[in-house]
């Protein structure tokens, strides 16, 4: 295949072949991640672009102002491995005063987004031979980086339309090597809010069978009609098993600056860390500056961004349904799903 199709890449792959040396059979054998070949495919054709979850809209100006400043004004420079400590303390305070936690500073560990909190994560928590439970369809960076711990993924398939999750089949799926769990509240892709009784099962699960629970919850604030989100650390026995994992590109639209972190309990941040110092070591600290800036000062700006998605879901499931489509219900985050086999585009594609 010509690399310029995959995405920014312009030279032929073929015209530099790997020296025939044995590479990572991972990486020798992974395709390109389906969001980068849909941005770079919507670049490429002018085509409106829904394939990437991020938005060209609503991002607010004074954060913008705030990164500009501290690009001139304050450090270009290293910042500290753990994150800036303004930015430790402004997300333990944001998440106290949102979710009623009681978290300190020595719970957080800034990372370059959420991806890579989440690879520091599973770095940390598994060793070879373990078995991590992750629950399809699945954010994309899950699985490659269990392989990559030398750990398997063992999948447990939601069920649309709902995408409840059954306790017999999570448990059926934990066994003497299970170590982890990858959970995804609010999910993505199926745009559903799991609540306390569903949190319950997973909570449950891993105090009885002693697991790590990989929270991902950069979706936390993007949730519609008025739902409420329950961080999976605030069930009981579970602030010491869980590892949160957090964006700023999802909290602020602000999906390129790639600011994220992790909190957990205070040891198991350590242990995290130090998997994390030797990914990116830090993150740009004039982003990190605004980003703490948006924490300490940015509370009524969500609840209009809320609003906003919710318009967006509306008219967009209003305008796929006018046009024939089945669309599933969406309660959180800003993806969407569309029954294919409801909507007879299985049997139109597949007969011809
Ligand atoms: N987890 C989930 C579930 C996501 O949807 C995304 C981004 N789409 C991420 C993690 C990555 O976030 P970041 O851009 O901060 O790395």
């Amino acid at each position: 295949m010509r690399a310029e199709r995959e995405g920014c890449v312009t030279r032929d792959e073929a015209m530099f072949p790997l020296c025939g040396l044995p590479m990572n059979p991972l990486y020798e054998q992974m395709k390109t991640s389906v969001f980068e070949r849909m941005s770079g495919l919507a670049t490429k054709h002018g085509a409106v672009n829904l394939g990437q979850g991020f938005p060209d809209f609503g991002w607010p100006p004074e954060i913008l102002e705030a990164a500009a400043k501290a690009v001139v004004e304050g450090s270009n420079q290293y910042a500290p491995s753990r994150g800036t400590m303004p930015l430790r303390e402004a997300v333990a305070a944001h998440y106290n005063r949102h979710f009623g936690q009681q978290l300190t500073a020595e719970q957080l560990c800034v990372t370059s987004g959420a991806t890579e909190a989440l690879g520091s994560a599973i770095l940390a928590a598994v060793q070879p031979g373990d078995e991590v439970i992750i629950l399809t369809p699945a954010y994309d960076s899950y699985a490659p980086m269990i392989r990559r711990a030398g750990a398997t993924p063992v999948e447990v398939a939601l069920q649309p339309p709902e995408w409840r999750l059954d306790r017999e089949a999570l448990e059926a799926a934990v066994s003497a090597k299970t170590r982890a769990m990858i959970f995804n509240n609010p999910h993505n892709p199926a745009g559903r809010l799991y609540g306390p009784d569903e949190l319950e099962i997973i909570a449950g699960l891993a105090r009885e069978h002693d697991l790590i629970v990989i929270s991902d919850e950069v979706w936390e604030h993007i949730v519609l009609d008025g739902r409420r989100f329950t961080p999976l650390a605030t069930l009981p026995g579970m602030e010491e098993r869980t590892i949160k994992i957090g964006s700023a590109g999802k909290i602020f639209s602000l999906t390129g600056w790639k600011v994220g972190w992790m909190v957990a309990a205070p040891a198991l941040a350590t242990l995290v860390s130090r998997a994390h110092q030797f990914l990116t070591f830090s993150t740009a600290p004039n982003l990190q500056a605004a980003v703490a800036f948006g924490l300490n000062e940015g509370d009524a700006w969500l609840q209009p961004m809320r609003d906003r998605f919710q318009r967006s879901r509306d008219l967009m499931a209003e305008g796929l349904r006018s046009a024939g489509y089945v669309t599933l219900d969406v309660g959180a985050t800003y993806f969407m799903c569309v029954d294919l086999a409801a909507s007879a585009i299985f049997s139109s594609t597949l007969g011809s």
